[in-house]
């Protein structure tokens, strides 16, 4: 956090110096049908962070790119992705819900409504709605549909995985989408209660109602240390930090 000083913002525990919330999304290559190989790294949103995210993480290309929502976090980092369109040679589709390609265009406009001599590189960018399960690099994607206080957003599924970032509410109609889940990503903003994030009780109740083995919160503030955030919590959930790989079925 900007100009504060609490015990995780001096911590020197390099899991609690955190970026904003984005994960990518690797499809192991002998999955992948011949045909659908083109589709090997998967985007979720594009953070604030996405050029210092992608640095330490040593990112060498994107070829696709889902959206969650449109707040800040989640989308300003989007120019960046222009040097994979060099890297590649190609547009890369980005797939959202329709609030979310309306808000892109309107805080995008240079990108997607250029004037007709720009005076700079731009992404080259292909817009996408997304409608329902949808395939990527021969494997399924399926939007879950959450509330993120009154707004409704996206999370994703991908076979056992799911990653439901900024979520308040898991609506009724889409606790069967999220049935067999084993690996778990799911929004713990902090204790005490927010409008639009899970607490972590209220993440954690949810994980248990999804019956996940591994569970791991994101999008945590600076009011939980990591370490001693994780010896409270149940067996099989964690905080997760930035650059943590997971391994999904
Ligand atoms: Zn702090
Ligand atoms: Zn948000
Ligand atoms: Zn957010």
């Amino acid at each position: 956090m900007i100009a504060c000083d609490c015990a995780v913002c001096r911590s020197t525990d390099p899991r609690d110096r955190r970026t904003r919330p984005s994960i990518l999304i690797e499809i192991a290559t002998d999955r992948a049908s011949a045909i659908a190989r083109a589709v090997k790294n998967v985007l979720v949103d594009t953070s604030t962070d996405l050029r210092a995210q992608a640095l330490a993480n040593n990112v060498r290309r994107v070829d696709a790119i889902l959206f969650t929502h449109s707040h800040a976090d989640h989308v300003m980092g989007l120019d960046e992705v222009r040097r994979y369109n060099a890297v590649q040679r190609s547009a890369i589709p980005c797939l959202a819900d329709e609030q979310t390609l309306a808000d892109l265009r309107r805080t995008f406009e240079y990108i997607f409504d250029p004037p007709p001599t720009p005076s700079g590189g731009i992404p080259q960018l292909s817009l996408f709605r997304i409608g329902g399960p949808f395939s990527l690099g021969g494997v399924e994607f399926v939007p879950i549909p959450i509330l993120h206080g009154q707004r409704p957003i996206l999370g994703f599924r991908v076979g056992a995985f799911a990653y439901l970032t900024d979520c308040s509410r898991i609506p009724d109609s889409s606790w069967p989408l999220v049935r067999g889940v084993r690996t778990l990503v799911i929004d713990a903003l902090r204790d005490r209660p927010h409008p639009t994030h899970f607490t972590v009780a209220e993440a954690i109740d949810a994980s248990a109602r999804i019956g996940a083995e591994r569970t791991y919160f994101t999008h945590i503030c600076h009011d939980l240390p990591h370490a001693e955030t994780c010896a409270r919590l149940p067996a099989g959930v964690e905080l997760a930090y930035d650059g943590l790989i997971l391994e999904v079925s």
